[in-house]
């Protein structure tokens, strides 16, 4: 018998991976359904998958902030069951924090946080009837540290750690799994995707400059970050492949194959100033040149 995966966020980026990897995996071990917000979007996601069998791959619309959505995604699951929940779906928002209007912050966590919460919700009843399933949710380096400029995108990712923390305790009980899946820079849409303030925006003229200074050069680490170290999504796809292949799945994988050395610091150094001086230094370190 097939298992059965459920991936949100599939138009692009990890969760279009994910989607392909599975679908296509040589032994048929799994019947996918690929969500995603707007159907629309399939075009790239059908493309990667022409030549596949139909019978290991559905596109389902499913936007994670529409509980009606997510239910109708449900309702068109033909196996009627999950066995694997994948919750990807993620929007980033990047900016001098005092710019960002209610309105967008409140549309990350929407997506982020309810979005994934609310989805969990939705298959969790039919894996505790079932004692058996496994909630993979794709996490971040900004769930796990501060970044400065991203505080609404860590603050969502922070507080997913901490639900999924929550649920992994009590569904031991259940032989129900939750992992994260910790990703550093990817090279996806998501930084075309997100919200950012550009650094011409009318929205920023009321900025402090020494703030807008910081802003840039932040920008300029992100960029070479991002060109120099992101990873691709098939590494991703391989770590999500050894957790949901594991008898016994970890709680949080490392993309990058271990806790990144400042998440290191924070641990090692509870107090904090360590980490905040040593990230700030990282950031914004052509102040020092
Ligand atoms: P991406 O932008 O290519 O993919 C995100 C997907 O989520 C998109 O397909 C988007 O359409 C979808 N989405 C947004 N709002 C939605 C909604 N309301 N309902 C359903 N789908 C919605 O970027 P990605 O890098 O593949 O992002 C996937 C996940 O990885 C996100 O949760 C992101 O936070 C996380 N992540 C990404 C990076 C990175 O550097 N790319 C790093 C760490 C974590």
């Amino acid at each position: 018998e097939k298992k059965v995966v459920l991936i949100t966020g599939c138009s692009s980026g990890i969760g279009l991976s994910l989607a392909v990897r599975l679908a296509s995996d040589p032994d048929k071990t799994f019947k996918v359904y690929a969500t995603m917000r707007n159907l629309a979007k399939k075009e790239r996601l059908i493309e990667c998958v022409k030549s596949l069998h139909k019978d290991t791959l559905d596109i389902l619309q499913m936007d994670v902030t529409s509980w009606q959505s997510i239910l109708d995604a449900r309702d068109r699951i033909v196996e009627k069951r999950v066995d694997i929940l994948v919750c990807n779906a993620g929007v980033g928002l990047m900016g001098p924090l005092e710019v960002q209007s209610l309105d967008s912050m409140r549309q990350i966590l929407e997506v982020n946080l309810f979005g994934t919460i609310q989805t969990i919700q939705a298959f969790l009843p039919g894996m505790k009837v079932r004692g058996q399933g496994h909630i993979l949710v794709t996490g971040s380096t900004g769930g796990l540290q501060g970044l400065p400029f991203n505080e609404v995108y860590c603050a969502s990712k922070f507080a997913i750690e901490g639900a999924c923390e929550s649920l992994a305790i009590l569904l031991q009980h259940f032989n129900i799994h939750v992992s994260l899946v910790e990703c550093g820079p990817v090279n996806t849409d998501f930084l075309v995707n997100l919200q950012k303030a550009e650094l011409g925006d009318t929205s920023l003229q009321q900025v402090d400059d020494l703030t807008l200074n910081l802003y840039e050069k932040y920008l300029q680490h992100c960029g070479s970050v991002f060109q120099n170290a992101a990873q691709d999504t098939e590494d991703i796809v391989k770590v999500f492949l050894e957790a949901i292949q594991s008898p016994s799945p970890a709680f949080r994988y490392f993309t990058s194959g271990d806790v990144p050395p400042l998440t290191k610091l924070k641990a090692t150094e509870p107090g904090g100033s360590r980490y905040i001086s040593a990230l700030s230094k990282t950031m914004f370190s052509s102040e020092e040149q």
